[in-house]
């Protein structure tokens, strides 16, 4: 048993434990008791942890962890039909003369 990584919470930590396990992976989430309830402010705050059942996979393990902590990739950007300015993809409308995404007229 090895500890890997230490996550901000207790649904990150499932999620990628989950991640973990579908890849192979043998795990187990540690800490998850220890954090106050709602309302309550714990003296220490400790973070779920998780652990390797195999450390000989710790390499892929880290992989993994590191796809995870990737923020969501950006889509393409997208051209206005309007003037041709180029839009990021988070844009639902023209930065430049405000016509609507996907309308062509
Ligand atoms: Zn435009």
């Amino acid at each position: 048993m090895k500890r890997i990584y230490s996550a901000i919470d207790l649904p990150q930590a499932h999620l990628l434990a989950h991640r973990l396990r579908e890849a192979g992976i043998a795990c187990h989430v540690f800490n998850e008791n220890l954090q106050g309830g709602v309302g309550e402010i714990p003296f220490t705050h400790a973070y779920p942890e998780i652990w390797l059942e195999d450390e000989s996979q710790e390499a892929r393990a880290w992989a993994i962890i590191e796809a995870f902590e990737q923020p969501a990739p950006e889509g393409s950007p997208w051209s206005c039909p309007g003037c041709g300015e180029e839009n990021p993809e988070a844009f639902q409308s023209c930065w430049a003369c405000g016509r609507e995404r996907g309308k062509t007229s």
